[in-house]
C-alpha cells in the first residue's frame, strides 16, 4: 500500500475517524461542550466525505467516563456540541461507538487489579461492532486517527490508516505503530482520499 496510484482507495465505502485530536482540539480529555473545540476545517472535511458518499463514523476511547470524570448525560451534550458544529458545514456523522472503560479504572476508582476490555482501541471490537451494524468490511474503510492506538487498531482489524499531525500526532508514547499514511490534519487526509480514489 505504499505505491501511489489512482487506485489506492478505490473500494472505500468508510471513513472511521477517532474523535479527539482529529475532530476536536485535545488539550486533555473533554469533559464539557465547552472544552470541546473544533480543529480548523474539521467540519468542512467530514462534508466532503459527506457529498462523496462515504459514511463516517466516530470510533472514541473514553477513559474520563472510568475515571469519574464523564456521565452519560454530559458526554451526550458534547456529541450534541459536536453535531451542531458539523452542521454548521453541512457535515455529520453517521454514528459513533464509544469505549467508556481502562484498565486501570473502574466507576471512578482505580482498580485492583489491571483489566483491559476488548473495545478500547488498540482493541478492535468497537470496529468489528461498527461493520457488523452497518454492513461494511475492513476492506472497504480507511481509519483516521492521531494515536498509535488508532494506528494499532486498524491494522489489527485490517482497515488502512491514516494519521494526522494534529492532537497526539502519533507521539502518544504507548506504542510505536505507524499508520499506512501521514496528513497534516482531517481537511489534508480528506483531501489525499478523494485525490486518491476514482
Ligand atoms: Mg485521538
Ligand atoms: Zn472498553
Amino acid at each position: 500500500m505504499n505505491e501511489m496510484s489512482n487506485s489506492i482507495f478505490n473500494n472505500i465505502r468508510v471513513i472511521l475517524l477517532d474523535r479527539d485530536g482529529v475532530i476536536n482540539e485535545e488539550p486533555g480529555p473533554i469533559l464539557s461542550p465547552e472544552q470541546f473545540v473544533m480543529i480548523p476545517k474539521s467540519a468542512a472535511a467530514v462534508a466532503r466525505l459527506n457529498a462523496r458518499g462515504w459514511r463516517c463514523f466516530v470510533i472514541t476511547n473514553q477513559a474520563a467516563f472510568a475515571r469519574g470524570d464523564l456521565s452519560e448525560s454530559v458526554f451526550q451534550t458534547i456529541t450534541e456540541k459536536m453535531r451542531v458544529e458539523l452542521e454548521k458545514s453541512a457535515a455529520h456523522i453517521d454514528g459513533q461507538y464509544y469505549c467508556p472503560h481502562h484498565p486501570d479504572w473502574e466507576n471512578g476508582h482505580r482498580r485492583t487489579v489491571a483489566k483491559a476490555c476488548a473495545c478500547r482501541k488498540p482493541g478492535t471490537l468497537l470496529l468489528e461492532q461498527a461493520s457488523a451494524e452497518h454492513g461494511f468490511s475492513a476492506e472497504e474503510t480507511v481509519f483516521i486517527g492521531d494515536s498509535t492506538s488508532d494506528f494499532a487498531a486498524a491494522a489489527k482489524w485490517g482497515a488502512c490508516s491514516i494519521g494526522v499531525r494534529t492532537g497526539h500526532a502519533g507521539r502518544d508514547g504507548k506504542a510505536s505503530t505507524e499508520p499506512d499514511y501521514w496528513q497534516a490534519d482531517l481537511w489534508e487526509a480528506v483531501e489525499f482520499l478523494l485525490e486518491n480514489s476514482s
